[in-house]
C-alpha cells in the first residue's frame, strides 16, 4: 500500500487518545497509539470521577483509564511505549523521532499529548493531591460539600472556580500572590459580590498541612509584603495557577498554536494536512475527559477520511 511505517498514528494515550485508538483499531486502519509511561494520562491521577457518564456510582481515575485501554485492545490496538521526542511533519509522510533513537512514519497523525496543570512545589502538595489538593474545581467541588476551601491564583479560572465551589463549600478563601486579580473585571466583579468568598491578597501558601487519616487541614501562609506568616484550617485546597501543555515534542513552528495550545476546527484538523488534535493539548475554554474523547473520536473519523481521499 505505502512505504510508510503506519497509517496512521496516535501520540499520547489519554482519554483523546485513547478514544481515537478505540475507533481506529475497531476501523481495522494499521495504526499504533505511542505513549511514554503508562496510558491514561492525567485521568490516572485523578482520584473519582463523578462527571463522566456511563458510570453512574462514580469511577476511580486509575478504573476509568484501565477500561478505556482495555476497550480498545480487544480491537488489537497496538499501544506503545515509545517516548516522541521530535516530529516532523510537513508534506504526506510524517515523522516521529523516538527516544531510543529510532524513527517510525505515517500519512496521518493524532497528537493527544495532553497538558498538566502548574504546580505551586510546596511541601505537602504531591503527598495530598487526590486526599483534598486538587488541580480541577470543575471535578472535585462537590466533594466539598458545606466546607472550606482555598483556591490558589488570581487569574480568570481561579476566580471563576471560587465562585462555582461556593454553590457547594460554605467557605472558599482566594489565596492570590498580588493585591490585584488578573481575572478579567466581568468575572472578579461577581467574586467580589459573594460573600462566601474571601480574599487573601500579598500571601502565598509555603505548606500543605494534612494527615494522613483526614487528607488536608489547612496551610500555612506567607504575608510577601509583610514577611508575617499564618495557618487557616481548610478541608481542600485547589491549585489554579495556570496549565501548561505537554508541547516539548511537537514542531511548534509547523503547526498554528497559542503558546503551545495547539489550534484545530471543529473536525480536530490542525493547520498541518493530515495531523489532528485532540484533548488538552488543543486550544480550548473547557479541559473534561467527556470532551476529550469526544475530540479523539471526531479526530479519528477526521483522520481515516484524510487517508481515504490520500491514499
Ligand atoms: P492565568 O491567567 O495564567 O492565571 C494564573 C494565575 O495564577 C495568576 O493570577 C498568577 O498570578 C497565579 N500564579 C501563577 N503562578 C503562581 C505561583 N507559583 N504561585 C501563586 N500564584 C501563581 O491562568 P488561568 O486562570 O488558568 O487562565 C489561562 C487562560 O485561560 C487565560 O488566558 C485566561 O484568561 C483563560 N480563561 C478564560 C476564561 C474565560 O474567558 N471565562 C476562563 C478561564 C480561563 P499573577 O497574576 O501574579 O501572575
Amino acid at each position: 500500500m505505502s512505504n510508510v511505517d503506519h497509517q496512521l498514528i496516535i501520540v499520547g494515550g489519554g482519554p483523546a487518545g485513547l478514544t481515537a485508538g478505540l475507533y481506529a483499531s475497531r476501523a481495522m486502519l494499521d495504526v499504533v497509539l505511542l505513549e511514554k509511561g503508562a496510558a491514561g494520562g492525567q485521568v490516572m491521577l485523578t482520584d473519582w470521577i463523578d462527571n463522566y457518564p456511563g458510570f453512574p456510582e462514580g469511577i476511580s481515575g486509575f478504573d476509568l483509564a484501565d477500561k478505556m485501554e482495555t476497550q480498545a485492545k480487544r480491537f488489537d490496538l497496538e499501544v506503545k511505549l515509545a517516548p516522541v521526542i521530535k516530529m516532523d511533519l510537513i508534506g504526506p509522510v510524517k515523522t516521529l523521532h523516538l527516544e531510543d533513537g529510532s524513527t517510525l512514519t505515517c500519512r496521518a497523525l493524532i497528537i493527544t499529548t495532553g497538558a498538566r496543570p502548574n504546580q505551586i512545589n510546596i511541601p505537602g502538595e504531591v503527598e495530598f493531591t487526590g486526599r483534598g489538593v486538587s488541580y480541577c474545581a470543575t471535578c472535585d467541588a462537590p466533594f466539598y460539600r458545606g466546607k472550606t476551601v482555598a483556591v490558589i491564583g488570581g487569574g480568570n479560572t481561579a476566580v471563576q472556580e471560587a465562585v462555582h465551589l461556593t454553590k457547594f463549600a460554605d467557605k472558599v478563601y482566594v489565596i492570590h500572590r498580588r493585591d490585584a486579580l488578573r481575572a478579567t473585571k466581568i468575572v472578579q466583579d461577581k467574586a467580589f459580590a459573594n460573600d462566601k468568598i474571601e480574599f487573601i491578597w500579598d500571601t502565598v501558601p509555603t505548606e500543605v498541612v494534612g494527615d494522613i487519616f483526614k487528607g488536608v487541614t489547612g496551610l500555612a501562609l506567607k504575608n510577601v509584603t509583610s514577611g508575617a506568616t499564618s495557618n487557616i484550617d481548610l478541608d481542600g485546597v485547589f491549585v489554579l495557577i495556570g496549565i501548561r501543555p505537554n508541547m516539548e515534542m511537537l514542531p511548534l513552528d509547523q503547526l498554528d498554536n497559542d503558546q503551545g495550545f495547539i489550534h484545530t476546527n471543529v473536525e480536530m484538523h490542525t493547520s498541518q494536512p493530515g495531523v489532528f488534535a485532540a484533548g488538552d493539548i488543543i486550544y480550548k475554554n473547557f479541559r473534561q475527559v467527556a470532551n476529550a474523547v469526544g475530540e479523539g473520536c471526531v479526530a479519528c473519523l477526521s483522520a481515516e477520511r484524510y487517508l481515504e481521499n490520500n491514499e
